[in-house]
């Protein structure tokens, strides 16, 4: 064993013929941490991992684990385990016999598989569904079923694609904190990809924002959420608005935060108060189930989205004041 980060990518690029998919990449992951990597479809995530896993020659760089450059080893000897999108359970096979299939090629005594199998299960929340056949099991269940599997072995590494983004939005939620007790609970270190922030931010510990084949930002999602590095990152990860200048500076007053700098802002930062620090003058009100969702045009600083409580009867035309929630508020470096 060595101490520092347990996995480690220095530099790594893959080039697929005419692109650069994953650009001069350098990642960091402690050992018992998840990581999420997050970006829009396309920047290279799923290429990364595949080059973590070895399906995917790396044509710069270098990736180590546990202190050991990775170049010579192929998949199978590196003791990763994969987990993808659609679970890809085999589907003429028992829960039971998915999660104990690499155990079985282990040769594993029977009495040792069954019981390895449903302290799998309970791992997972499933105990009770061995003899179930995977085309009797909801979407969230399937991929239960391939965690377990994927946890079976022990890997030294698991890599997750995606693992959430086929189910609805509810499930996705329950699911992603579930995922990250039981990551917690096996102590895995993993690295998962996304493009959905709020999985990233309730399955791992640390997030590393990716664009266009490089990684812009990575830290404790605490500190990466509470200053974006540009932009297109604070809007990557739910922020709805950057403001700059002026306008970045008045509302950095009414949140009480230093001015000076761009400011993301969330769109429920700003909220319909009796005595507010932002005066404004309602130009749209529409409605979710949840709250009243204002454009509020703020002299000095524009149209700014707003929130109001549901039962607040505001009319276009009227004017209101605001109050910033400065928890929503990122202030940016650039
Ligand atoms: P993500 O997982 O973030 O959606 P991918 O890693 O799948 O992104 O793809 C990154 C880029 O590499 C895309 O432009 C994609 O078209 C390209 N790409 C992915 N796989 C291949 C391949 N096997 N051959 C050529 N180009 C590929
Ligand atoms: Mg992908």
């Amino acid at each position: 064993m060595t101490s520092g980060p347990i996995l480690r990518l220095d530099d790594v690029s893959v080039r697929y013929e005419g692109t650069l998919a994953v650009d001069g990449v350098q990642l960091e992951v402690e050992r018992g941490d998840v990581l999420a990597v997050l970006g829009p479809s396309g920047c290279g995530k799923s290429t990364l991992l595949r080059a973590i896993a070895g399906l995917e020659p790396i044509s710069a760089g270098r990736i180590t684990f546990d202190g050991e450059d990775l170049a010579g080893r192929p998949t199978h000897r590196r003791g990763f385990a994969l987990m993808f999108q659609d679970g890809q359970l085999f589907g003429h096979l028992s829960v039971a016999r998915n999660v104990g299939y690499a155990l079985r090629l282990r040769r594993l005594g029977r009495a040792a598989v069954n019981a390895r199998v449903s302290e799998l299960l309970e791992l997972v929340g499933l105990s009770g569904f061995e003899d179930r056949m995977p085309a009797t099991l909801s979407g969230g269940e399937r991929q239960r079923v391939a965690l377990a599997r994927a946890l079976a072995v022990d890997p030294r590494l698991l890599l997750l694609d995606e693992p959430l983004s086929a189910l609805d939005a509810s499930l996705r939620q329950s699911l992603a904190a579930d995922l990250r007790d039981i990551l917690h609970t096996a102590g895995t270190t993993a690295l998962m990809v996304t493009h959905d922030h709020d999985e990233a931010f309730a399955v791992a510990g640390r997030i590393a924002v990716m664009f266009d084949g490089s990684v812009v930002q990575q830290g404790p999602i605490a500190q990466v959420w509470a200053s974006p590095e540009a932009p297109r990152t604070a809007s990557f990860l739910g922020y709805a608005r950057v403001l700059t200048g002026a306008s970045a500076r008045l509302v950095a007053e009414a949140a009480g935060l230093r001015a000076g700098g761009q400011l993301a802002l969330r769109r429920s930062a700003l909220r319909v108060a009796e005595t507010g620090v932002l005066e404004g003058v309602v130009e749209q009100v529409t409605s979710t189930p949840e709250q009243l969702r204002l454009v509020v045009d703020v002299p000095g600083a524009g149209r700014l989205d707003a929130v109001a409580r549901l039962d607040e009867r505001l009319v276009v035309g009227e004017s209101v004041h605001l109050s910033v929630d400065a928890t929503r508020v990122a202030q940016m470096s650039v």
